[in-house]
């Protein structure tokens, strides 16, 4: 091992080996430390997002979506189904092969792009250094041109509902149980608390949310957030808001104490999640003298480009301000690898998309109507709702709609907001459009397959201009 690169990367999240592998593609010798060690003690590369986070909730989700539909679905499509049963450790072991899988790849991407896998602590020191400590061995000081800060975040904790390791946990915890919970409280309606609360309550688990604001998932447009808050209901998701958890007990029952309009209410669940945000993994990160400027709630401040207040040293992903999503993360890591290279890397902020999995899921790119009018911005919208397309009827996932918002005199796409069936999918073709600035007429004149769940997308565009088709304007 040499102890100089011309890239030192700490942190194997999806922004940090995102960024490792494109600076390896244009010639860099790179190393990449990571600490992070699975429940069995085996280190692992792909951090949060394919270890606990993105994959592991997305496998459970499926899985669960499977044993939903067996259960209340196949019935109308006149498939009848008996003796169903569920076996929730092979459910989890399946996650857990998945996740086996897929950060095995990352290894393998690694070796293939001669990238160094050094297992253990990282800590940036001054003067372009870095301290590892390995998990097994002794610490050493490592240099390098260039250095990518890409730790990640973990989950917030609430001195309200301390985590107790099995019981009250985060969303880690939540996609280990190994059998349904009866009641399962979660603190926090936010993307991770919805996805989470969605598989056990699929599972059947009366799943509770305390929510502390009055409103529902306030980063969605409000119109798209009232139908999902509709859908959830329905399914039996029950979302209570402005309740702010005050003390929880945790004996034989977990008892949640907590406050709302009407004052001090508790209730009983049997396991309980708390995700209430996650916060930027810097304690400790760098040593005084290496004079690294953090906010003040411990992000590591960065420029447009992800450039620290230290020349050669760049931050990416969830340690840094933005959404913290995966994607957002490795393209901030491509860029800050093509920006060394000399080339002209740089991420568009406008257009990250955001996805809920929940069933059915919200997508969105681009601004809600709220911050549209707060912006004093002049648009229009069109919406168009599943149940009018042959292919959801089809499927008998009519639920939800699109919603598309173009400037008022331009007609540009401003935002898109979805709630319904593969809306997750259906972004990236908003995406792409607002990418390439198109109107809502130039979605409008494109053609869309038939029948599929994208003329949804297509009547939504035409609905800007009054003038769907399949509804009346
Ligand atoms: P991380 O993935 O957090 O990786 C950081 C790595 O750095 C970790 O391995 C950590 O152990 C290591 N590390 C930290 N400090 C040090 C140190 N000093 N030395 C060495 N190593 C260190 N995002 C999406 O886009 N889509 C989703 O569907 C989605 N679902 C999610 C579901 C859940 C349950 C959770 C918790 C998160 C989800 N996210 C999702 C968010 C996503 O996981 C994060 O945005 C993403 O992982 C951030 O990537 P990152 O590379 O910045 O950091
Ligand atoms: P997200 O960041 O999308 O996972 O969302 C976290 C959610 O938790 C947000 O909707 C917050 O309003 C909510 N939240 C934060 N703190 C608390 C708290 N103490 N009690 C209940 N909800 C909270």
């Amino acid at each position: 091992m040499t102890n100089s690169y011309d890239v030192i990367v700490i942190g194997a999240g999806p922004a940090g080996y995102v960024g490792a592998i494109r600076c390896a593609q244009l010639g860099m010798r790179v190393a990449v430390i990571d600490e992070y060690r699975r429940k069995d003690g085996e280190p692992s590369l792909g951090g949060t997002c394919l270890n606990v986070g993105c994959i592991p909730s997305k496998a459970l989700l499926d899985s669960s979506e499977h044993y939903h539909r067996v259960q209340s679905q196949l019935g109308q499509h006149g498939i009848k189904v008996d003796g169903v049963s569920l076996d929730v450790p092979q459910m989890i072991k399946r996650k857990d092969k998945v996740v086996a899988d897929l950060t095995g790849g990352i290894k393998q991407l690694f070796k293939a792009n001669d990238i160094e896998w050094l297992q253990g602590h990282g800590k940036l020191l001054a003067d372009r250094q870095v301290a590892f400590k390995p998990h097994k061995g002794k610490e050493k000081t490592l240099s390098a041109d260039n250095i990518i800060l890409a730790t990640g975040s973990r989950p917030i904790e609430i001195g309200a509902a301390p985590l107790t390791g099995d019981r009250i946990v985060s969303s880690t915890g939540a996609q280990e149980f190994q059998e349904v919970p009866k009641r399962l409280g979660v603190i926090g309606a936010g993307v991770i608390g919805l996805e989470m609360g969605s598989v056990w309550n699929r599972l059947g688990s009366k799943v509770v949310l305390l929510e502390a604001q009055d409103s529902f998932l306030t980063p969605v447009d409000q119109q798209v957030a009232r139908e999902a808050k509709k859908l959830f209901a329905k399914q039996g998701l029950e979302i209570r808001q402005g309740c702010r958890v005050t003390e929880t007990r945790d004996g034989k029952n977990i008892s949640v104490h907590y406050e709302d309009k009407d004052g001090k209410q508790h209730m009983q669940v049997d396991r309980l999640v708390v995700s209430v945000g996650r916060r930027p993994n810097t304690d400790g990160l760098a040593s005084e003298d290496a004079d690294l400027l953090t906010d003040e709630r411990g992000f590591v401040h960065v420029n447009d480009y992800c450039e620290t207040n230290i020349p050669g040293v760049y931050a990416v992903g969830d340690v840094v301000r933005g959404p913290m999503l995966a994607h957002k993360g490795s393209e901030e890591g491509v860029m800050v690898a093509e920006r060394m290279a000399g080339h002209a890397g740089h991420v568009n902020y406008d257009t990250i998309p955001w996805v809920i999995y929940t069933d059915p899921e919200i997508a969105w790119v681009g601004r809600t109507e709220a911050q549209l009018k707060a912006a004093g911005i002049p648009h229009r919208s069109g919406t168009f709702g599943f149940g009018a397309t042959g292919r959801a009827r089809a499927m008998d996932q009519s639920d939800g709609m699109v919603k598309i918002i173009a400037h008022a005199e331009t007609d540009r796409i401003l935002g898109v907001h979805m709630v319904g069936p593969q809306t997750s999918e259906l972004i990236a073709e908003a995406t792409l459009a607002m990418e390439y600035e198109a109107s809502a007429e130039d979605l409008a004149r494109t053609i869309h397959a038939h029948p599929t769940l994208s003329e949804a997308v297509h009547e939504a565009a035409l609905a800007v201009d009054k003038r769907a088709i399949h509804k009346a304007n």
